[in-house]
């Protein structure tokens, strides 16, 4: 069960799947509560989007205050549609700047995961047993190449995670309504089973009706995790411009919405 909340000014959406094991926060965060005006309004974390970067600056420290997030522990990606995760083994910003990656993970506490979207679709892990979080990005060049099965590899590999443990979460994109994509795009998901559930013909020829939510939740399932263990938020970006930033239905010109997963600092600090 999904459900709107607020923090201050900021909405966001969060699910029950998520606050009731109780040691994470989480938020796919809506565009309102920012203060960037016109196609960025308002809560915009997009520095290359092509608004002005001291409202981008403004919009990160708001949800940094409204979400408990430590100073300078809100760790971001240089998200470049791969498949390449990062695991996180330290507290802070990485050196060098954003991690070149759309998968992040990491078992520390007090360190939030950052993905920003305007369409592609934000996915979240969690081990609820042995309490590690992993953030992806995935638009349809990721899920192609795998990423959200690569997340569910890379934590059973490196932390031990057993598939049952994990929870995923998958959170507003653009929806099979109005993701109309070509051939090439077709092309590259030939290899992954499912295409015929997640690919539906449009009367124009070569053209289809992508639903990347859906080949995401495929994807994870047969990577192992069982089906009741993976959410999803069912909105889609481009219907929800009062709601959402949409890449596509912005015509190229819109913000980028932050969606954030942190493990708790104490586990006593329900709904911090
Ligand atoms: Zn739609």
């Amino acid at each position: 069960m999904f459900r709107f909340a607020r923090k201050g000014a900021i909405e966001y959406l969060e699910t029950e799947g998520l606050s009731a094991p109780g040691f994470v926060t989480h938020a796919f965060c809506t565009r309102r509560g920012g203060v960037s005006t016109g196609p960025y309004s308002s809560l915009n974390l997009g520095f290359l989007a092509g608004d002005r970067v001291e409202d981008v600056r403004r919009n990160q420290t708001l949800v940094e205050e409204a979400f408990g997030i430590p100073d300078g522990r809100l760790i971001l990606m240089r998200q470049v549609h791969g498949d390449r995760i990062r695991v996180l083994d330290g507290d802070g910003p990485l050196p060098g700047g954003l991690p070149e990656c759309d998968g992040l993970i990491s078992d520390r506490p007090g360190v939030a995961l950052g993905i920003r979207t305007a369409d592609c679709v934000p996915i979240f892990f969690v081990d609820r047993v042995r309490r590690i979080i992993g953030a992806a990005h995935a638009g349809w060049r990721g899920t192609a190449l795998g990423i959200a099965a690569a997340m569910v590899e890379t934590l059973a590999g490196r932390f031990s995670s057993r598939r049952e443990d994990l929870l995923a979460v998958i959170g507003p994109a653009i929806g099979p309504c109005c993701y109309q994509v070509d051939a090439p795009v077709f092309a590259a998901f030939s290899a992954m089973p499912g295409t015929g559930l997640f690919f539906r013909p449009c009367r124009e020829k070569d053209r289809w009706m992508l639903d990347l939510a859906l080949a995401n939740r495929l994807q994870i399932r047969e990577a192992g995790v069982p089906s009741e263990n993976i959410f999803s938020a069912g909105l889609c970006t481009a219907c929800r411009q009062d709601l959402f930033f949409s890449h596509r239905a912005g015509g190229g010109r819109s913000g980028r919405q932050i969606n954030l997963l942190m493990l708790r600092a104490g586990d006593d600090r329900k709904n911090a």
